[in-house]
């Protein structure tokens, strides 16, 4: 399901375009406009859910292991030398768009990146 009002459903159905490093039927992988470092991607998937617990398990589990893969993907064409693999879920916890997406910030030696 789609929501109408969701920036990354835009993005996510490429209605809005962006830079994809990754598409297939469930999800698309893009850069972040506001790279916490370089090379910061993020997974959305294709339909709307808000949070971590409005996704359902079978998604959650291929989410994870394609944020896996990107990662091992990046870490390749990149050179960086570690990686975070993280997502925050309500605006507490620092999320800004509320359709679930997972960051995965390449990290280089003493890159000094806040998190
Ligand atoms: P959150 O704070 O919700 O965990 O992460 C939202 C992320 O989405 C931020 O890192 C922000 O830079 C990124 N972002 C917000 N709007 C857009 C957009 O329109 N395009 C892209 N590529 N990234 C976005
Ligand atoms: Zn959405």
């Amino acid at each position: 399901m789609k929501n109408d009002n969701c920036i990354f459903c835009k993005i996510a159905s490429g209605e809005i375009p962006s830079v994809t490093l990754h598409e297939d039927e469930d999800f698309r992988v893009i850069l972040d406009v506001g790279p916490a470092s370089k090379g910061h991607a993020l997974i959305l998937p294709k339909d709307h859910y808000a949070n971590i617990y409005e996704l359902p398990e079978e998604m959650t589990a291929k989410a994870y292991v394609l944020a896996k893969k990107i990662a091992a993907r990046l870490t390749d064409a990149l050179n960086c030398d570690g990686f975070n693999i993280l997502q925050n879920n309500g605006e507490p916890a620092g999320q800004t768009v509320f359709h679930f997406h997972i960051h995965l910030i390449p990290r280089y030696q003493n890159d000094n990146v806040g998190l």
